[in-house]
């Protein structure tokens, strides 16, 4: 089953989350969509590569919320059977000084053009190994550090063990973000120069040969977002035959950080949207941080209504999505209207299933989801009650929340009860509607369905961000602090608008909120029929999607970082 694939060389890109599809909940959010829009659009591009992550039997966590706004987390258990073949080869890693066996299973992902590629889920859960060790790989992002660094070896150590006992030949490492880093130490293990050569203290690993193999693309703007290990629990639980002084060398001194390790083994680095690079560079002086911007999977980002608008007016945008350029002249404003009003159409009949609200087709409908947690600021858009209401009295507006909180992140889950709050304060006034179990489906619904996309993260915390990318896919015009993405996305009044004026500071307050809203926005729309609304929905796409997606980053990824 795995001729199809092992027959050439293949780029092998190691994430600990990816969202594959939504039966399969292998993923926490965006750096999860991020790795499988990756694969998605590798496939549609005849790029040979191979994913390898984790099989998290029990998923994330499904997310129940009760009326106070707390959140509840359930196993979200699924049967791997169902989807994907076991691969007849095991390979073992040393962890905590034992034998732990790691197998896995072949998950093929078919794009809609009919390429193929083939995901790796690697699997602890097998006979030979104690109860403990069979559990490593069932909780993504679950447990403590321990635990965190014993999935982080069978992702880094045994994926590479693993590729190359099945047969695969790699001619790249992607480390997508530094949970994989420990990839480098197998290679380190597996490319050693002859000690006869070497000067005293020379370490034997052949580190630019390495290097020259891996790529690694950083995610996080904050020092403390990085995994880092104590080098106590390292030498607990790593298994004892590496240079510990080499490592300490790569991966700092006082503890092991995942990112410095991976930047040390990594000849090209690169940060997730131009403003994320600098910010990157200056936290890490001496490494050259590059830019490759995010974007996300045309195909799948696009609704159903939009698909079939570009298939008719602009036919092979799925392989170049540079074509809807030209969306502006070349679809009619009333086509791509009425397909906004179908997208629309099939959120308001998701929200009444869902949450029993019926929203109106005719008032606009803001739209802020993503993962709950402080940065991002979801209760921005709620500082000041009375404001908002005030503003919806004279030009109506609805608002649709969605977004899980990590189960350790307290803050983050308090913030759902305070919007759930705040929607009760609301009531009457302006319809508030929080959807639990926010995931690729809800998200695909959303994005789409939404008049406004709303974005407000405290800069420069937000690296990228994608789903605003996902709106413009669907002529969504973003409202958002410049961070990320935005700072290249935003043509103020073209493509959507810019809260506060300042690029990557942390001007984009609560009054530059409102006043963009009261003032341009609402406005815009409510005199829709001149075409101003128009204008923005076809800047959107023809600025926008043309140039944010999976196609024009995996070019730039093939050509710049795999191709040396
Ligand atoms: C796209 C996506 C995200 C990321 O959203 P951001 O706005 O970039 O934080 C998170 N979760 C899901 C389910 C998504 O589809």
């Amino acid at each position: 089953m795995l001729d199809e694939f092992i027959h050439e060389p293949r780029i092998a890109y190691f994430s600990m989350e990816i969202a594959l599809r939504n039966e399969i909940p292998t993923y926490a959010g965006g750096l999860g969509m991020l790795a499988g829009d990756t694969m998605r659009s590798a496939a549609d591009l005849d790029l040979p590569m191979v994913a390898v992550s984790l099989v998290s039997h029990a998923g994330y966590f499904r997310q129940e919320i009760d009326a106070q706004g707390r959140q509840m987390e359930h196993a979200e258990t699924w049967d791997i059977r169902h989807w994907a073949q076991p691969l007849d080869a095991k390979i073992a890693v040393q962890i905590d000084g034992r034998t732990v066996w790691i197998g896995g299973w072949l998950y093929v992902l078919e794009g809609h053009m009919g390429g193929r590629q083939p995901v790796l889920l690697l699997d602890t859960d097998l006979n030979e190994n104690g109860s403990n060790d069979r559990e490593i790989t069932h909780h993504l992002y679950g447990g403590d550090s321990v635990y965190r660094l014993k999935q982080e070896i069978v992702l880094g150590l045994g994926g590479v063990r693993l590729l190359n006992a099945i047969g695969f030949t790699i001619r790249h490492y992607h480390m997508n973000e530094g949970h994989s880093a420990l990839l480098g130490l197998e290679l380190m293990r597996r490319f050693t120069y002859s000690t006869e050569h070497l000067r005293p203290g020379e370490s034997h690993y052949d580190l630019p040969r390495v290097r020259d193999l891996c790529s690694f693309t950083t995610h996080t703007p904050v020092e403390a977002g990085h995994d880092r290990f104590s080098y106590d629990l390292v030498q607990r639980v790593l298994d004892n035959d590496f240079d510990m002084d080499t490592i300490k060398r790569l991966a700092g001194e006082d503890s092991l950080n995942m990112t410095r390790l991976a930047l040390n083994l990594s000849e090209y680095v690169n940060g997730v949207a131009k403003k994320h690079a600098e910010v990157s560079n200056a936290m890490f002086p001496g490494y050259k941080v590059h830019a490759i911007t995010n974007g996300v999977h045309p195909y799948t980002w696009a609704a159903e209504s939009f698909r079939q608008l570009y298939d008719h007016y602009l036919p092979g945008w799925c392989h170049e999505p540079q074509l809807l350029m030209r969306a502006d002249c070349c679809i009619p404003e009333a086509a791509i209207w009425q397909a906004h009003v179908q997208a629309k159409q099939h959120l308001i009949e998701k929200v009444q299933a869902l949450a029993g609200v019926a929203l109106k087709p005719d008032v606009p409908i803001l739209g802020f989801a993503r993962r709950m947690t402080a940065y991002k600021r979801p209760d921005l858009l709620f500082s000041d009650l009375d404001r908002l209401r005030a503003i919806a009295r004279k030009q109506p507006f609805q608002i649709v929340l969605a977004g899980k909180a990590h189960p350790n992140d307290e803050n983050g889950k308090h913030l759902i009860e305070q919007l759930y709050a705040h929607a009760r304060a609301l009531a009457g006034t302006i319809p508030v509607v929080y959807l639990p179990d926010y995931d690729l489906a809800l998200a695909q619904t959303l994005t789409a369905g939404v008049d406004v996309w709303l974005n407000t993260p405290l800069p420069p915390l937000e690296a990228s961000g994608t789903s605003g990318m996902k709106a413009a896919f669907n002529g969504v015009p973003n409202l958002s602090v410049l961070d990320g993405w935005w700072i290249e996305g935003c043509i103020e009044g073209v493509t959507g608008w810019a809260i506060g004026d300042t690029a990557g500071m942390a001007d984009g307050n609560a009054h530059a909120l409102y006043d963009k809203l009261e003032q341009v926005v609402l406005p815009l729309y409510y005199g829709h029929s001149d075409g101003g609304w128009l204008r923005v929905m076809k800047g959107a796409i023809s600025k926008n999607a043309s140039y944010f997606n999976s196609h024009r980053m995996m070019r730039r990824y093939a050509t710049e970082a795999y191709a040396r």
